[in-house]
């Protein structure tokens, strides 16, 4: 037999250099555990200098071996798997290493002299990486079993291979192995666990992850849960789907809540509808005796005009009443608008007339308040005067009385400016005034229904809050916003934009 060796030098073959040639180190002991013989890779292992020849094989054991050498080396005549182990060799701490050693024993000449072949083997590097496999198996582990969500891999016939602790507990099992190799159908319902699994046939089939998939799950204890789960092709190294990967996050409560939230909207605009009826009704109901008081306290003070004392009462009955019935059409106007029960009409007028109609009752609400000196200015485009809208004329007229009459309340001297102006389909309407104005921090606010700068009880101004809510509610329903600009002392801009 020939060999060629590293040097393309051919090299003859006998026992002696197949022993050398070995890249595992061998040696050959005696009963007794003397070394006879050791081959190249064996001298290479133990640091090269030492000469192995003569030594005593327990003098490579680093520690002390979980054997006693002549009992193991009989023991091994007559079962040779007894040679295998794995331990520390080496003769000091820097050169010690990790080894698998073998040990068989070998045909000698001499029948009373036993012969052992011990074939060692350096694992240090394939220890250490198992070691770190391990180390990074349990770390992998342990996060998916401390993760509250339900994780699992399942085979292309849907048995467990993985499962987390939150799905075995969910499963009633004592331990994750109970899980593996089984199916849902192992412990589910047979219609849930045909459901999971047409589920799971469907990404194995496309290949195509089925994410929050909303399921009903049934725990150990009967009760009903709900699962929000993905289920992931599971792929091997070619591609092929061999499987699925899943996550379940328990959203039982989630459901709950949505369900009640459901609930409990629906009574809120059933609510909300009985509201706006009462309201309607009572409206009704108070609007007619009232009409009735202020149509007779009117004729009263017609018909007794030269009474001062009389027409001053006269005049507070009036007052008040038309007061209340302005706040009962406010009131049941924002009660339709917060219920989405107002709805808009569509009809063709003339913006600068009814501009000019706001200006005859601005001056009615000056004289009224005896604000007389208070200048007023309509500010049209000439060019927009022509101008005819199909829209809801009460309602853009609603929202401008209101913004006038807040300028008029809270006006004492100087000028209200009001008008429009058009830009690209769009309407911009304003009321400015020189009145007391409102600071940054109450502007934000004055929108909101029954909402006002000062609320004090022993407040100047009359009023409930609701004029301005009406009108953002309003123009929210054109399709439009509403805004403001004021410098507190000087005077408020109040706009809103609405579509042509
Ligand atoms: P109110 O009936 O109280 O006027 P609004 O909703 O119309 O209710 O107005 C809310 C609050 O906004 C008012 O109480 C006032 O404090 C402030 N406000 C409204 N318009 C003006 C204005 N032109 N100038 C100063 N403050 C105003």
């Amino acid at each position: 037999m020939t060999e060629v060796n590293r040097t393309n030098e051919i090299i003859p073959i006998g026992c002696e250099s197949l022993f050398d040639l070995s890249v595992i180190g061998l040696l050959l002991i005696s009963h007794s555990g003397k070394i006879l013989k050791g081959n190249k890779a064996a001298y290479h292992l133990f640091g090269g200098s030492l000469d192995l020849e003569g030594v005593p094989i327990k003098k490579l054991f680093y520690t002390d071996p979980p054997f006693e050498l002549p009992k193991l080396l009989e023991a091994i005549k007559n079962d040779s798997s007894l040679g295998e182990h794995m331990l520390m060799l080496g003769t000091d701490k820097e050169n010690a290493f990790w080894a698998t050693i073998h040990i068989s024993p070998v045909a000698s000449n001499n029948k009373n002299q036993d012969t052992f072949l011990c074939q060692i083997q350096n694992v240090s590097a394939l220890k250490q990486a198992t070691e770190e496999v391990n180390y990074h198996n349990t770390l992998i582990n342990e996060l998916i079993n401390s993760i509250p969500d339900n994780i699992f891999i399942k085979d292309k016939n849907s048995r467990f291979l993985l499962v987390n602790r939150s799905i075995t507990l969910l499963m009633g099992a004592c331990s994750t192995n109970e899980l593996i190799g089984k199916t849902d159908f192992d412990f589910y319902p047979r219609k849930l666990a045909q459901k999971y699994r047409n589920d799971e046939l469907t990404v194995m089939n496309t290949g195509k992850a089925n994410l929050n998939i909303v399921e009903q799950v049934i725990d150990q204890d009967h009760n009903r849960l709900w699962y929000s789960t993905s289920k992931i092709p599971l792929r091997d190294s070619e591609g092929e789907v061999i499987g699925i990967m899943g996550i379940g996050k328990n959203i039982t409560d989630l459901v709950k809540e949505k369900k009640a939230l459901r609930k409990a909207k629906l009574a809120a605009e059933k609510a909300d509808e009985l509201k706006t009826a009462f309201l309607a009704n009572l409206s009704h109901e108070v609007r007619t005796p009232l009409n009735g008081i202020l149509g007779f306290s009117q004729f009263l003070k017609k018909t007794i005009p030269n009474d001062p004392k009389t027409s001053r009462y006269l005049e507070y009955i009036i007052r008040n009443g038309k007061r209340l019935l302005h706040l009962i059409s406010d009131i049941v106007d924002l009660s339709k608008i917060e219920c989405d029960q107002l709805t808009l009409s569509q009809k063709k007028f003339n913006l600068y007339e009814l501009m000019n109609k706001l200006n005859r009752s601005l001056h009615l609400m000056l004289e009224e308040e005896n604000k007389k000196d208070i200048k007023t200015y309509l500010e049209v485009d000439p060019e927009m005067e022509s101008l005819f809208l199909c829209n809801d004329d009460q309602r853009i007229e609603q929202i401008l009385h209101n913004l006038l009459s807040n300028a008029v309340k809270f006006t004492e001297k100087g000028s209200i400016h009001f008008g429009f102006s058009g830009k690209k389909n769009m309407l911009r309407f304003f009321v400015k005034d020189t009145g007391i104005g409102i600071d940054e921090k109450d502007a934000k606010q004055i929108f909101g229904r029954f909402t006002q700068v000062d609320n004090s009880l022993a407040r100047q101004y009359e009023g409930a809050g609701l004029g301005l809510a009406i009108a953002r509610g309003l123009v929210t329903l054109l399709k439009g916003s509403i805004g403001l600009n004021s410098i507190p002392g000087k005077g408020s801009e109040f706009y809103f934009i609405i579509p042509e």
